[in-house]
């Protein structure tokens, strides 16, 4: 299944409260993964890795703020966003005393409107183009809400394939993506793609984006992987 969706790693205990909150992320479009306790969370978010984290701070096990402390010190994980769901105001505060770097904090009870909004803000930051947000970078338009492209004010006409490729590029100007990144990013890690696709898409990206003229904003940089800029 090719990763249009936002994957949202769901750490809660109580059954109740995670079918609500895992039918309420579905229901916004995400693909939503689930652990109910504090040692499956850990082992998921290096299997699935998860565009945001939903962790609730009393677990069986680890606890939610011991796993948000390891997450944000580790760096391939440090910068998942952290949602921390806590019983109580104090214990909100308690948290951010201990500065486990959770990026935002809900308090029990929580209307489920009001976490959905601050899942889509954290996820606007990390991954614009999966909440519908238009990027630009230089004479590039992309519209993720309407899946236009434009260059210099002209349409361009993108598959499905190379439109996720842009998008994950202009997230980002100037990171260079491995194969193995963009395959996980654009393909998805479930399905087996050689690592030769991605050029193939590369190659139709790039002609894509020249054919009304203008430079090939995409580098290849060796060894490496691609960029954009
Ligand atoms: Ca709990």
């Amino acid at each position: 299944m090719a990763k249009d969706h936002p994957t949202v790693l769901l750490v809660e205990d109580e059954p109740a409260q995670r079918e609500v909150l895992s039918y309420n992320l579905q229901a916004e479009g995400f693909d939503v993964e689930i652990a109910a306790d504090g040692d499956t969370a850990l082992l998921m978010v290096q299997e699935v890795q998860p565009d945001i984290i939903v962790l609730d701070w009393m677990l069986p096990g680890i606890s939610g703020i011991e796993i948000c402390r390891r997450l944000k010190t580790r760096s391939e994980t440090q910068k998942i966003p952290v949602i921390m769901l806590s019983a109580r105001s104090e214990e909100v505060d308690r948290v951010r005393g201990l500065e486990t770097g959770a990026d935002d904090y809900v308090v029990k009870p929580y209307s489920v409107m009001e976490l959905m909004a601050r899942v889509r803000n954290q996820l606007r930051r990390v991954r614009p183009s999966s909440v519908g947000q238009t990027l630009t970078y230089e004479d590039i338009m992309l519209d993720a809400e309407t899946h236009r492209v434009t260059r210099n004010d002209a349409a361009l006409r993108l598959g499905p394939t190379e439109f996720r490729l842009l998008a994950t590029f202009m997230e980002k100007p100037g990171r260079v993506w491995s194969r193995e990144q963009l395959l996980d990013r654009v393909w998805g890690r479930d399905i087996y793609v050689d690592s030769r696709t991605v050029d193939v898409h590369i190659g139709r990206l790039r002609k894509a984006l020249c054919v009304h003229g203008g430079d090939d904003p995409l580098r290849t940089v060796r060894g490496a992987g691609y960029a954009l800029g």
